[in-house]
């Protein structure tokens, strides 16, 4: 039987429930999830591949190697010497995208914050797209590596260091990303910033600078706002980068290809 549920917030309450009433089937579900491959959300399938609290036998252990999802082997901890590991994996899921194959593993665990997912892709996917510069793609991929394991402040950081490599890729390259942005803004205002900066709104890379710097800037005033980042803003902030790379680096290119296969009919 396969469950089918739109939101991912539904999904994981509906497996932790599952976990916390020691159920493990191998049901199915079919749920919508950021695919990293096809960069947008797209449906996938899913197969619960740990269930329950799982514990590693001493003897399953090997030292020699890294403990791999295939030694957990969903045995349950009858007496706490038996074993000398008790994993705080509550569920597992094995999932591969409807559209692309891509695949996709999901863990759910306990930390000091409740119950946290980690969504861990089998391709990079921040959302630099394909003229992207290197450097831009390196920050954003590693956003979207730290927010798929809930590091959701060191995605913040490198979202700020994503700006600070575009904003030098076009020309703003001297001092730190807030002299780079000032310096945009006067172009701006003399009419001499790139062309896709004309109608841009600066205080876009203010916000992402100025998040980026408190998260990456110990400061006990400001701590706890650190504590309000989570999976929205980074989804909010990647679907950002998504449109603004578009517009600087595959617009043109796709505006000129227009262009040129109109004016092959131009006498
Ligand atoms: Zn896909």
């Amino acid at each position: 039987m396969s469950v089918q549920i739109d939101s991912l917030d539904s999904l994981v309450k509906i497996l932790i429930e599952r976990c916390n009433s020691g159920l493990n089937n191998d049901q199915s579900f079919s749920g919508l999830l950021h695919c990293a491959l096809c960069k947008n959300i797209q449906r996938h399938s899913f197969k619960q591949s740990i269930g329950s609290w799982q514990s590693i036998h001493k003897n399953q252990l090997d030292f020699s190697k890294s403990i791999s999802l295939a030694k957990l082997n969903g045995q349950k901890s009858k007496s706490i010497s038996d074993f000398i590991i008790e994993t705080f994996i509550d569920v597992g899921l094995r999932g591969n995208c409807l559209n692309c194959n891509a695949r996709v593993v999901m863990l759910i665990h306990r930390s000091q914050r409740g119950h946290s997912l980690l969504t861990l892709y089998e391709h990079g996917g921040g959302p630099g797209t394909s003229n992207t510069p290197e450097v831009v793609k390196y920050y954003l991929d590693q956003a979207f590596c730290s927010a798929n394991i809930g590091a959701h402040s060191a995605a913040v950081i490198m979202h700020r260091s994503a700006i600070d490599a575009l904003l030098a890729d076009n020309g703003y390259n001297k001092g730190t990303c807030g002299n780079k942005i000032t310096m945009l803004e006067n172009d701006i205002k003399k009419g001499t910033a790139p062309k896709w900066a004309l109608n841009l709104d600066t205080e876009l890379f203010k916000t992402i600078r100025n998040l980026g710097n408190d998260a990456g800037h110990p400061n006990p005033i400001n701590f706890p706002k650190q504590l309000e980042y989570d999976a929205k803003l980074y989804s909010a902030t990647s679907a950002l980068f998504r449109h603004l790379l578009d517009e600087i680096y595959e617009a043109p290119i796709r505006r000129k290809a227009l262009h040129d296969e109109i004016k092959k009919y131009e006498s």
